[in-house]
């Protein structure tokens, strides 16, 4: 991770934050001038964390020495992005400026991301100390369009965190104009999410996955795509959380799963034979029809059961009696079951073993580190062994590059899935995929970056802003 660094000391006296490429708040002040202007060119939020340090003994809060002062800097920098832009305000208060966000509700992750990186004591000699932090969210534009007011909103909300009634030592408050932009925009979903059947708002695209070494078409995974009329485009990462906590997710995969159905079959029947991965959120299987519904779809698009395979995370296992009892029923009409983003959630190996399920998709978090982390990579090839012992398909999710691929052959994986082969694609875009695809054993693979959805193919969807200056110095 970088983040920008520029020179001039952050201050008399804390000459050490420096070589962090922590800048003073002049120079901070300036940078967020630029990134504000840049941000309304881009009609884009951006976000300012305002984040106050203090010492605790278990007594009261004393402001920071010199040399937790720099441990904090060093934690703060350590969860940056690029792009991202550090200043140090004095006194113990710094500011951090990220410009990668997509949506004000960005920042809640973002900000729970840096407080994390408190929760672990700093080791002064062998006595380990805890750092009290108060952190203040402001985001413009909900904030304003000035430095000095954004500054002012984000170390207000700061202050609002410190002045909460909490025992907690790690604390965190959002400026009251973004707590409303995220509420509003919570409800707009909801209600937006309403009436997206009936206006035909949702759409599948289809992304390729392919059995190695040989890399023919194993499948694809379906993906909906949200255009809605008030709202614009609409993530999913972002609408179906909110789906499953309004419930409409029920409605809504309804919907997915008939809909890829009757796509895989009417492929199948122009003799393209591919079967298709539908998610399932943990919310449906609560739903006491789901397998009438699933066989009832089968029998109407006639797609053989082996031909559906259902994507559920492993947030399924905090409710595994019913998972295990849905699952199984599935399991008997035939349908698969995978187990989607494995390694992020609950994973227990017990219930791996307790699971019905025929396939493992391997997070793309691990997978994007297998070439530069040597303890990640045991783990991934350990999870295929793992995997391949309780008779289980291996799927890498998130594969980008040549290397990753080389890597995942060499540990015998057996499915892969990413931008490297494809993004995910409109059905009729996806079906030209396909019919070159066959016809070649070895496709073409480039290291061009594929420009997809409105994000380049690195993994991080976010490219620095142009005019600035180079980033220097690794920060994780
Ligand atoms: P997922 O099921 O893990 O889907 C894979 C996600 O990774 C997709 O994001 C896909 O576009 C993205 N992806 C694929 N290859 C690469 C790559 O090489 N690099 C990177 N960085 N990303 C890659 P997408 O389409 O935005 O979907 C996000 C999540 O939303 C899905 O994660 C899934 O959990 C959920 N989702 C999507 N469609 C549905 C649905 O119909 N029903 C339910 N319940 N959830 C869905
Ligand atoms: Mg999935
Ligand atoms: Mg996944």
């Amino acid at each position: 991770m970088r983040y920008i660094r520029r020179n001039g000391p952050p201050g008399e006296g804390n000459q050490a934050l420096v070589p962090l490429g922590i800048i003073a708040r002049e120079e901070l002040t300036g940078e967020l001038e630029d990134a504000l202007i840049e941000a309304a060119d881009r009609e884009r939020p951006l976000a300012l964390f305002w984040l106050s340090v203090g010492e605790t003994n278990g007594q009261r809060p004393q402001p920071p020495s010199p040399s937790l002062l720099r441990h904090c800097a060093e934690r703060i920098a350590a969860r940056l992005r690029d792009g991202d832009v550090i200043g140090y305000m004095g006194e113990g208060e710094f500011a951090v400026l990220v410009n990668s966000i997509y949506h004000p509700a960005d920042a809640v992750s973002y900000a729970r991301s840096l407080l994390d990186a408190f929760q672990r004591p700093f080791l002064d000699g062998k006595l380990p100390i805890y750092a009290e932090v108060n952190l203040g969210v402001a985001v413009h534009p909900h904030d304003g369009d000035r430095p000095v007011r954004l500054l002012r909103a984000a170390e207000q909300a700061a202050r609002k965190a410190g002045s909460e009634a909490s025992r907690k030592r790690v604390r965190l408050a959002f400026s009251a104009e973004t707590l409303n932009s995220q509420q509003h925009r919570y409800e707009q979903i909801v209600e937006g999410l309403n009436t997206a059947l009936e206006r035909d708002e949702f759409t599948l695209y289809y992304q390729p996955m392919l059995y190695l070494p040989g890399e023919q078409v194993a499948g694809a995974e379906a993906l909906i795509r949200w255009n809605s009329g008030a709202l614009g485009r609409v993530p999913p990462d972002e609408f179906i959380p909110t789906a499953e906590r309004s419930g409409a997710i029920v409605e809504i995969g309804k919907w997915v799963l008939a809909q890829a159905c009757k796509q895989a079959r009417s492929w199948q029947e122009s003799g393209l034979d591919v079967r298709v991965a539908v998610n399932l959120s943990a919310r449906q299987l609560q739903e006491r029809d789901l397998t009438d519904y699933v066989a009832g779809v089968l029998e109407e698009t006639g797609l053989d059961p082996m031909r559906l395979e259902l994507e559920l995370t492993e947030s399924v296992y905090a409710e595994p009696q019913t998972a295990i009892t849905v699952l199984k029923r599935l399991h008997e009409i035939g349908v698969r079951v995978a187990i989607d983003d494995f390694g992020t959630g609950y994973s227990s190996l017990s219930y791996l073993a307790r699971f019905p399920r025929d396939t493992l998709k391997i997070d793309r978090t691990f997978i994007a580190q297998t070439t530069h982390n040597e303890d990640v990579a045991a783990v991934v090839g350990s999870v295929i062994v793992m995997a391949h012992a309780l008779g289980v398909e291996t799927v890498a999710e998130g594969v980008e590059t040549p290397e990753h691929l080389d890597f995942l052959r060499a540990h015998n994986c057996d499915l892969s899935q990413g931008y490297l082969h494809s993004p995910p694609l409109p059905p009729a875009e996806f079906e030209r995929w396909l019919r070159s695809h066959q016809g070649k054993p070895h496709p073409e693979l480039s290291l061009r970056p594929l420009q997809v959805e409105g994000r380049t193919a690195n993994g991080n969807g976010h490219r620095p802003a142009k005019g600035r200056r180079p980033t220097k110095g690794r920060a994780a």
